[in-house]
Formats: C-alpha cells, sequence, structure tokens
C-alpha cells in the first residue's frame, strides 16, 4: 500500500461535515474559510512513542487521546476548534493499527465537529503530530498574562485521576473497578470546551493543566508577574486518591498532570456572576485560591501554617 492509498483509506474517509473547509485533504494545502470578527488559535503537540505513550497501546487511545490533548489547548483560550492537521511517522504499513488509530481519530473529533484538513504521512520511528486550528472572537483570547493580585483562582474538576493511573498501570494487585475508572481518566480526557463561553466572559486569565496544576499555574504567575496563595484543602482531588496516597494526596494530585481540566483566575467583582452563570447550565467550578502580589506559590493549610509549593512538573530536558 502506497502513502496515498493510506492516506485516501485510513484519513480522507474520516466524515466531516464543515462548510468552510474550501479544500480539505487532497491537493498542495488545505482551503479554509475563516469567519468574519474571529481571530485564528493554533496550537500543535507532538507524540513520541514510548515517551508519550507506550508503542503496544491500541492505537484508538493513541488516537483519540492526541486530539483531546489538542483540543484543551484551543479550550483554555476560549477558543472553538474547527480544523486538525496530521504529520504521521510510521516504521510500517500496519493496516490493523492505522484503522484503529483512524477509528480513535474520528471519535475524537466528532464531538467537536472537528475536520481533519490535511497532514503528511513519513516512514520512521513511530511519532506524530497533531495541529488544531481554532477560533475566538477578535482580541479575546485568554492568554496566560491577565491574572491580577485580588483575582480568584479556579480548577474545573478534580485531579489526580490520570496519574493515579499511570501509577497503577503496572500494578496487577489493585481493585479492578478502581483501576478501570482511573484508566478511563487517563485513556479519556474531556477538554473543557463546555467552559468557553463562561471563559471569554469572566476569566482574566486561564491555562490547561495538561502538565499538572502546580507546574501550570505557575506559568500564570510568571506571566502575569504575580504570585498566589492556595487554600489546600480546597483543592478538588479523585476520591479514589485519598484511599491510595493517604496525606500526599493533595500534593500527588497538583503535581500528576494529563488531567486536561483548566485553570483560571477570575476578577473579584466578577466571581458571584461566574459561579450564578455556570449553576445555571449545571456546571461547576472549584475556588481554590487567590492571586497575590506576593511572587511565588504557597497554600495555607487547614491549620493555618503555610507552605511553600515547588511548582515542578513535567519537562522534557
Ligand atoms: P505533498 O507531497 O504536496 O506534501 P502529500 O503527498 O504529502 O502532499 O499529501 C497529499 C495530501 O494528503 C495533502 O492534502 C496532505 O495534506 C494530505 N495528507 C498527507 N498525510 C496525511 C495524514 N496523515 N492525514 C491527513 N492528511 C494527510
Ligand atoms: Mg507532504
Amino acid at each position: 500500500m502506497n502513502e496515498f492509498a493510506l492516506i485516501n483509506q485510513f484519513f480522507k474517509s474520516i466524515p466531516q461535515r464543515r462548510d468552510d473547509v474550501i479544500l480539505g485533504i487532497g491537493d498542495d494545502a488545505a482551503c479554509l474559510r475563516l469567519p468574519s470578527q474571529k481571530d485564528l488559535v493554533i496550537s500543535c503537540d507532538t507524540l513520541v512513542a514510548d515517551i508519550h505513550f507506550v508503542a503496544d497501546w491500541d492505537a484508538y487511545n493513541i488516537a483519540y487521546k492526541a486530539v483531546m490533548a489538542n483540543v484543551s489547548d484551543i479550550a483554555a483560550m476560549g477558543g472553538t476548534p474547527r480544523w486538525l492537521t496530521l504529520a504521521l511517522t510510521l516504521p510500517c504499513v500496519d493496516k490493523v493499527w492505522l484503522e484503529r488509530f483512524a477509528k480513535g481519530l474520528g471519535d475524537a473529533m466528532a464531538p467537536f465537529n472537528l475536520a481533519l484538513i490535511g497532514g503528511d504521512t513519513t516512514k520512521g520511528p513511530l511519532s506524530m503530530t497533531i495541529g488544531i486550528h481554532g477560533t475566538v472572537p477578535q482580541n479575546q483570547a485568554i492568554r496566560r498574562s491577565g491574572a491580577k493580585p485580588g483575582d480568584f483562582i479556579f480548577v474545573s474538576g478534580p485531579l489526580g485521576a490520570a496519574a493515579q493511573a499511570v501509577a497503577f498501570l503496572d500494578k496487577k494487585d489493585v481493585d479492578v473497578n478502581h483501576k478501570n475508572s482511573l484508566m478511563d481518566a487517563l485513556l479519556y480526557p474531556k477538554p473543557r470546551i463546555d467552559l468557553n463561553h463562561y471563559l471569554l466572559q469572566y476569566a482574566s486569565s486561564a491555562i490547561d493543566i495538561s502538565d499538572g496544576l502546580a507546574a501550570d499555574l505557575n506559568h500564570i504567575l510568571k506571566a502575569s508577574h504575580v504570585g498566589a496563595c492556595l487554600l489546600w484543602d480546597s483543592i478538588p482531588i479523585h476520591p479514589l486518591l485519598k484511599q491510595y496516597q493517604g496525606k500526599k494526596a493533595v500534593e500527588f494530585a497538583i503535581k500528576g498532570g494529563d488531567d486536561y481540566e483548566l485553570c483560571l483566575t477570575v476578577p473579584a467583582a466578577q466571581k458571584p456572576h461566574f459561579i450564578k452563570a455556570l449553576q445555571e447550565k449545571g456546571l461547576s467550578c472549584f475556588p481554590i485560591g487567590m492571586i497575590e502580589q506576593q511572587q511565588g506559590l504557597r497554600a495555607r493549610l487547614n491549620n493555618g501554617d503555610m507552605i511553600t509549593i515547588n511548582p515542578s512538573g513535567y519537562s522534557h530536558f
């Protein structure tokens, strides 16, 4: 099977229903009709076998997760995801693998009505780069640099499930139901596109916390030239973490990563409106602390003690 047959069979066949794709897969470049009054937001992620995923994982899961990680970056900007590109490097043409990969890709794209508009296919050690393009209303992309002292810090959901799943990967003596529910969090992350309207309306800054809350909140702090104090016991963690991590549960959850929730800041005056607007739609975010003038990341424990948080997260080099 040559490269072009492969592209046609596995990628061109993924259904797409966007009328803003003038030209998709098959020409020298894709051509898109841009909506007026919008800015383009673009991100890409490279996944390398045995660094970002285990090469013998079901290819469905590799593709699914790769798309969700990209969607999460657009969510953090307050954007709406629209178009994907895929640069795929394969050691060989394995049709069963490609079928699973394409199925995972299609299933992940469908809920966001994403279109795969092009890419590149090459031979080499297994790796992939997915590029995502989305839109935000003009001048409204949510940045990391907008946090101000006095803003409340929110996180969009409980943390730590994916990291606990990773910790369980090669453990055999774990409750199967627990392991399965944690693996679901690792394999099927749900990027928070559902919050984009509220981010645009209320957030002064936002970031997706795929590298862990501590490390990613620290990016907001650095970009905004501010510090933060968290209320340690208000940080939402997955209910199974207490059982498996004991006293270390919160620390484990904020350093873990792979959660694909969002961390955002909201000016104090907007906080009640933000919470009410979410409630009206059956959504919620968890207030976990405040932005302060004093640089650095710290937390107040229930007994009043202060601790300094070392914001280390995943770093490639
Ligand atoms: P070129 O030689 O002009 O770079 P290619 O032969 O690489 O074009 O690709 C042919 C078409 O298939 C292009 O439209 C390209 O965007 C698309 N394509 C190639 N690989 C992929 C892929 N893995 N997924 C989606 N589209 C792809
Ligand atoms: Mg090419």
